[in-house]
């Protein structure tokens, strides 16, 4: 894998200012790769999903890596589009939206994929069997490394449980519906291989039940490391057995269904450096704390999913090891990682977070009024400046003064 070094990352932050958001396009590239490599001996497509990282130049350079895209909000296929993806690289797949937005989908001629009965009951009524659309099911199976990120479970407001199949066929049945795929993603941080082809039993179980199938999309989750030694997705074993399972299905069908994807996290996380720099040093009667010139407001995983990511000093590599706290500026508490063992911190120093490309920058808000960061595109080792840090016009942008 081809890191960035750590005196790149030193050398951006001077040249770029902290907080800084740093992607490295090759790493981006090296995972499609992986992942192309995996499934070679099977009909497969991986849509990566846009809202692990949506900046314009991203989407251009995993355009032409030659993958698609997954977007869940109408924005999402516009951004696509402008990046250029063809309509027919784009999959839609949000969820509780009206219906004029899935109907604008349709107009811009993007795939659509359907989590709701209503919605489906409204297409068929409008449009029968002139446009396919995919199906998103909820498959009932726990999945995924956090509650707020499982999706297929049955509390969870996504797909059309498995258990109203029998109310589909009648919609379908009905209005004429020319159903092409079905969708299942149980949510994010899957470590186990086992999930999605429990996942793909249920799928191909469901494919009996629509004659005009064309692909069976599984979705994403695959679990990428974010500290030592901890346990990702086997992408290889998982192509193995999907493979097979496709095989063998192929074998007793005689249908030869493509398998789909959708791979945010996988595709970018590791791509992405987060620097910031240590505005102080705090001595408290309990704790070391450093306090950095960030917080939740730009890198929220730890807050919100209790994420751990790996932290290091860039300014001090031998600097002697101490326990720190590593805190953010917001006014509530804002903590990115307890007792981290880190090379001696000085006010002054920067230091890198590992592995924030996805659900980095994407989640980031003005909150405390508090500008967002910049970013940076690293391409064959050339650093490109692909959005400007906040200025204080910008927090005043939208408001409109009536006092
Ligand atoms: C969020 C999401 C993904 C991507 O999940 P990752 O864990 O980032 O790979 C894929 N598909 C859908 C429908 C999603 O909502």
């Amino acid at each position: 894998m081809s890191y960035l070094s750590n005196e790149t990352l030193v050398q951006l932050a001077q040249e770029f200012g902290t907080p800084l958001y740093v992607y490295n396009a090759n790493q981006i590239s090296e995972q499609h790769e992986k992942l192309k490599s995996a499934f070679s001996n099977c009909n497969a497509r991986f849509f990566y999903a846009c809202k692990a990282l949506s900046n314009i130049n991203v989407l251009k350079y995993i355009e032409s890596l030659g993958a698609s895209l997954d977007c869940v909000s109408i924005n999402e296929v516009k951004l696509g589009l402008k990046a250029g993806f063809t309509p027919d690289r784009i999959l839609f797949t949000p969820n509780c939206v009206d219906f004029a937005e899935i109907d604008e989908g349709k107009q811009l001629g993007v795939n659509l994929n359907i989590d709701n009965i209503s919605i489906l009951e409204q297409f068929g009524t409008k449009y029968g069997g002139s446009y396919p659309i995919c199906i998103r099911f909820n498959p009932h199976i726990m999945g995924g490394g956090n509650y707020k990120i499982s999706t297929g479970h049955i509390d969870s407001k996504f797909g059309i449980s498995i258990h109203q199949l029998r109310h589909i066929e009648r919609v379908v049945k009905t209005t004429g519906l020319h159903v092409t795929g079905i969708h299942m993603h149980t949510g994010s941080d899957i470590k186990d291989v086992n999930v999605f082809l429990q996942g793909l039993e249920v799928m191909f179980d469901l494919a009996t039940h629509f004659p005009q199938l064309e692909f069976i999309d599984l979705g994403s989750g695959f679990k990428v490391p974010y500290q030592d030694g901890d346990v990702q997705t086997d992408i290889v074993l998982l192509g193995n057995k999907v493979t097979e399972a496709f095989r063998a299905y192929q074998k007793e069908t005689g249908k030869e269904l493509q398998v789909w994807f959708e791979p945010g996290k996988f595709m970018v996380s590791e791509s992405g450096y987060f620097l910031v720099k240590a505005n102080v040093i705090k001595q408290t009667t309990a704790t070391v704390f450093v306090g950095v010139n960030s917080g939740f407001n730009h890198l929220i995983r730890p807050m919100f999913y209790d994420a751990y990511h790996r932290i290091k000093n860039i300014s001090n590599l031998n600097g002697s090891e101490r326990i720190y706290t590593v805190v953010g500026n917001i006014c509530e508490t804002d903590t990115f990682a307890w007792d981290r063992t880190l090379n001696e911190v000085r006010e002054g120093d920067f230091l890198v977070f590992y592995n924030a490309g996805a659900y980095g920058f994407e989640m980031s808000s003005n909150f405390n009024s508090r500008f967002k960061p910049a970013e940076v595109l690293v391409l064959d080792g050339k650093a490109h400046l692909i959005r400007k840090r906040d200025t204080f016009e910008d927090l005043l942008k939208n408001q409109i003064e009536v006092l």
